[in-house]
């Protein structure tokens, strides 16, 4: 099996984490970041995220087949370039294509350089036709090159943070948006030893196929918060509903936990550029506003149980718990703590917050709040308590309860049962 060689620019959740598993596989890796500290970090074998079985992965093959650079150096020799940079929101709601311009532009300078045929692949979410209306002609004018000398592709990922290498590594299916033959099997032969079905598709269908995936799954969420909603309000409990419901086939049980709602790098900003996108192609996306209005509103509805329970919040002492958008990262992007904390200062709450890892990174958006070692700590005299993220050792809270002045706890992930317990949306 011919080793290919594969430069991968952007080092974070996706970029990383592809990067080390093409490594585990049957690539020579090359994981460029513009962040000298992750690079440094990737290097010494030293995840700079935590994602189970990455650090194992560091630790087999860097210094065999991956390493990790600043530099575009390693761009003329690579069979394949991975495009993984972050396409955050923009200002007007749409996907900010700033990092990606600029990964592109600088890879394309590098391949000037080099004798032979290359694929450019992004793996970075981005709006259908980005790859063939842009990145397509800034590599091409960078590098100066004929279009038959490079190939272009698309290759959306569907990994989920905490559970990332695993993900990669089991997909359900693979997305090969591709500009060309060539390019398909360049990109195809990358995944060889993934037996898993491979879906060929146009660049433009795999970006909107990530587009789609992303809202949809959405979309689940906040269908079932709304259901969680109505069911509170019916008195019943929308977890009996909703898992009956989930075993009809056609439905499926997967993303159905009314709660708090979604947070991540991903769900918010992807479906808010599908909203933008919508919207500019003259289409008015009904559904999606609605799913991103479900979402905004769920924190609020936690902070309103608690003061109708707590009364006036203001000089009141309440424990967060949870603080990652979901359990097993350490990941605070569009976390749904963030809301419920702002609005706990807002109404002049002492916050104090508990979680396993992402409390160092929520001090950063925080500086002014209590950061507690355990959950016990946290909760030791509070007047209440918002549980925010779905940690596996918040269920077995029982006793750390009683340190309270006041038993009150509201539950946005279903985590805890006893008295004084009342869930968003149960
Ligand atoms: P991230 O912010 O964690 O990582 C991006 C990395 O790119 C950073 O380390 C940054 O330093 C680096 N970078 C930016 N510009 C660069 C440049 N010009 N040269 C070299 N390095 C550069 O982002 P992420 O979460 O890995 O997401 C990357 C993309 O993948 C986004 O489009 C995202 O929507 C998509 N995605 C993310 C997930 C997820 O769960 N995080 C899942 C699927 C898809």
């Amino acid at each position: 099996m011919h080793i290919m060689r594969v430069s991968v620019i952007g080092g974070g959740y996706v970029g990383l984490v592809t990067g080390a598993c093409f490594a585990s596989r049957n690539a020579e890796v090359t994981i460029i970041d513009c962040d000298p500290k992750k690079v440094a970090a990737i290097n010494r074998k030293e995840p700079p995220i935590y994602e189970e079985g990455l650090l194992e992965i560091l630790n087999d093959c860097v210094g065999v087949t991956l390493s990790a650079s600043h530099s575009y150096d390693s761009i003329p020799d690579a069979d394949l370039i991975y495009i993984c940079v972050g396409t955050p929101e923009g200002a007007d709601g749409s996907a900010d294509l700033s990092y990606i311009r600029q990964a592109v532009t600088d890879a394309g300078r590098r391949m000037q350089e080099s004798r032979k045929y290359q694929v450019l692949v992004v793996k970075s979410t981005v709006p259908p036709g980005t790859v063939q209306n842009i990145v397509k002609p800034a590599v091409l004018a960078a590098s100066g090159k004929r279009e038959e000398e490079i190939g272009f592709g698309m290759n959306p990922e569907f990994l989920r943070e905490g559970r990332a290498v695993h993900d990669f590594l089991n997909p359900d299916r693979i997305v090969l948006g591709a500009d060309g033959d060539d390019a398909y099997s360049r990109m195809a032969s990358l995944y060889e030893s993934f037996d898993v079905m491979k879906i060929r598709t146009s660049p433009a269908a795999a970006e909107m196929i990530k587009y789609t995936a992303n809202a949809f799954l959405a979309t689940k969420i906040s269908f079932s918060n709304e259901i969680g909603n109505i069911c509170k309000q019916l008195g019943l409990d929308v977890y009996e509903v909703m898992s009956a419901v989930g075993h009809d086939s056609r439905i499926g049980p997967l993303f159905l936990n009314a709660g708090a709602g979604f947070g991540g790098s991903c769900f918010p900003k992807d479906v808010m550029a599908l909203v933008h996108l919508a919207t500019a192609a003259g289409v008015d996306p009904i559904i999606l506003k609605a799913v991103l209005a479900v979402n905004e509103n769920q924190p609020g509805r936690m902070i309103r149980l608690l003061q109708e329970r707590c009364g006036d919040l203001a000089g009141k002492r309440i424990a967060v718990l949870g603080l990652a958008f979901k359990d097993n990262t350490d990941d605070i992007r569009e976390s749904r703590a963030i809301p419920a904390i702002q609005l706990l200062k807002d109404a002049g709450a002492y916050v104090t917050a508990y979680d396993p890892m992402a409390a160092t990174a929520m001090s950063e958006v925080f500086p002014d709040i209590e950061y507690c070692r355990t959950a016990a700590a946290a909760l030791s005299h509070a007047d209440g308590a918002l549980i925010m993220t779905e940690w596996p050792e918040f269920c077995t809270l029982s006793e750390e309860f009683s340190l309270m002045r006041r038993q009150i706890i509201i539950d946005g992930r279903h985590m805890v049962t006893g008295p004084g317990v009342e869930g968003v949306c149960w």
